[in-house]
């Protein structure tokens, strides 16, 4: 009975959403530089722009955002970048430009963060033979707004935002959740995804058939990282990998 469960193969593909199904960082940088124009047609020094959005992205990076302190991601947000526009000029910004900054880059980052027509006809192929689910770390706010930027809809049986759960990958919790959520076994699943600390880790520690690193840069494994089963610049690539688990 046993031999004849483990011969089934892989019938489920847990996505990572984030520079794995969309290009995250490239959308990023578009956004920057609606910010930069912006900037550009106000009072700002041209001389400071660039330091305003480093600092920005700074912030955004060391961001830890807890929704039980009381303020959306937007208002956090808001004020990184009044807190950028601020330490860079040395002067207090008015507030209604870093609103303006705010939603210049949110809202051109969303614009910009779709599937590509390849990757979105690769899911629509796969989904014909395996079960689809996407799991995405983040505030939940900012990802459900993504996810619905990128239309995902019907492409996958499940979709979970680490931001509703107690814990975000790699927390077995939360592969567990989506497991029974969607009727599959750990041994069925592939996970797909670019970080090595989350996605793969993740993946490893909830036992499933083998994970896939998404490596677009071509980097080599850090010391000490864990090993992912199979490693591909893209996406686009994962035939190859399915083919071989068959
Ligand atoms: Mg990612």
């Amino acid at each position: 009975m046993w031999n004849i469960m483990e011969s089934r193969g892989v019938s489920s593909i847990i996505f990572d959403l984030d520079n794995t199904l969309v290009d995250t960082a490239g959308a990023g940088l578009i956004a920057i530089q609606k910010v930069c124009e912006l900037l550009k047609s106000t009072h700002v020094q041209e001389s400071h722009i660039k330091d305003i959005c480093d600092c920005f992205l700074r912030k955004l990076r060391h961001e830890s955002f807890d929704p039980s302190e009381g303020k959306t991601i937007d208002e956090v947000r808001i004020h990184h970048w009044y807190e950028a526009l601020q330490e860079t000029q040395g002067t207090d910004p008015d507030p209604a430009l870093a609103t303006n900054c705010y939603y210049t880059w949110k809202k051109t980052r969303l614009q910009v963060l779709t599937f590509s027509p390849e990757v979105r006809s690769l899911l629509e192929e796969l989904r014909k033979n395996y079960k689809l689910l996407l799991l995405t770390n983040g505030d939940t706010q900012t990802q459900w707004e993504k996810i619905e930027a990128a239309r995902c809809e019907g492409l996958f049986s499940l979709v979970v935002v680490g931001g509703d759960h107690p814990e975000q990958k790699p927390a077995h919790s939360i592969f567990t959740h989506c497991f029974e959520s969607a009727g599959v076994r750990p041994q069925d699943c592939i996970m797909v995804g670019d970080s090595l600390s989350t996605d793969i880790q993740g993946g490893i520690n909830a036992g499933v058939r083998a994970t896939v690193w998404i490596n677009s840069d071509c980097k080599s494994l850090p010391q000490g990282s864990v090993t992912p089963d199979y490693t591909v610049p893209s996406v686009l690539n994962l035939n190859d990998v399915l083919l071989k688990l068959r």
